[in-house]
């Protein structure tokens, strides 16, 4: 695994693996499949997967189930999980409560907690607060955001202080680069993670049908790599920035971590760039 390190000393994999899905959906449980998922997440990190990305909202909780089982007998110290609280949850009860229930079910502690989404109702502050009363108690590692943009992200990273807010995970990835304009440069000059979700834009950057794709199949075959690998290659590329890739399958696992050990150059980046202007 490759990593990248990050303001407070956060050292981060670079590529990990998105389970939205995996345990239900948006707050459904669907544990019955649970065996079967386990031992797909156990496989992962078999192949080198070292980070999983998980929050309350998936199945209800099902997802963090799943990885804690999975997890059980590998070294915690080699892994870095991260999971949300849903922003219905912000308030500071609400977080601690919330944040008490996912290191149940993980049976662990969490590496990087994060806010979902921004709350309407609860002021950042306050769950920032939370957030550092839960890094004193040792049930989290580090604090940070998801879904917050650059005017945002300065609130919640003035919010802090105790402790610094360290990552914003945000969709990014070749065909959605809405981030290039103010995150990415505001994530640069603090030294802040940006995990990339959707990295593979939920699957439609490798439809051969999308008007951009022969440009990175044509990348691909020059560097003898598959589009998902070049598309995360040129994710993982960009400063600051690690990636989550979903996988349910092991072929897809397996590939998404050839993204790692090689770099696409920076005229190829430019040209794939080129094919995939900012919207
Ligand atoms: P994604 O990772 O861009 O795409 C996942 C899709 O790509 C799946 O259908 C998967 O298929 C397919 N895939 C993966 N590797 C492939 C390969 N090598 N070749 C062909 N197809 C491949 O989309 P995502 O699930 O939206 O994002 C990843 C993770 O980010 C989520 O699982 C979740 O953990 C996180 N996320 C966070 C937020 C947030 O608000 N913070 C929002 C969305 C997602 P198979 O399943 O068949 O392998």
């Amino acid at each position: 695994m490759e990593y990248k390190t990050f303001r407070s000393d956060l050292k981060m994999p670079v590529i990990g693996l998105g389970t939205w899905g995996i345990g239900g959906g948006y707050w459904t449980p669907d544990c019955s499949r649970k065996a079967e998922w386990v031992a797909f997440i156990r496989r992962a990190i078999e192949l080198g997967y070292r980070m999983f990305d998980t929050a309350e909202m998936y199945g209800g909780g099902c997802s963090e189930e799943i990885i804690g089982a999975a997890i059980s007998g590998f070294s915690r110290d080699d892994l870095f999980i991260v999971s949300k609280v849903w922003p219905t949850h912000a308030s500071f009860d609400d977080v601690l409560r919330s944040a008490r229930a996912s290191v149940g079910r993980l049976g662990t502690f969490i590496d990087l907690y994060l806010l979902h989404w921004p709350s309407r109702d609860v002021p950042i502050a306050e769950t920032i607060r939370a957030f550092e009363r839960l890094i004193d108690d040792g049930l989290i590692r580090f604090m940070g955001v998801s879904n917050f943009d650059a005017k945002l992200l300065m609130e919640a990273m003035s919010a802090a202080r105790k402790y610094e807010v360290v990552a914003d995970e945000v969709k990014y990835n070749l065909a959605d680069r809405f981030i290039e304009r103010d995150l990415m440069p505001l994530a640069v000059k603090e030294n802040i993670a940006i995990i990339a979700y959707s990295p593979l834009g939920t699957g439609t950057l490798l439809n051969p049908s999308n008007p951009s794709y022969s440009v990175l199949r044509s990348i691909a075959e020059k560097y003898g790599k598959t589009p998902a690998q070049v598309a995360l290659n040129w994710l993982i590329s960009k400063p600051n920035t690690v990636a989550i890739p979903k996988a349910t399958r092991e072929e897809h696992l397996k590939e998404n971590l050839g993204a790692l050990g090689w770099r696409i150059s920076q005229e190829d980046q430019k040209q794939l760039e080129q094919a995939y202007p900012i919207k």
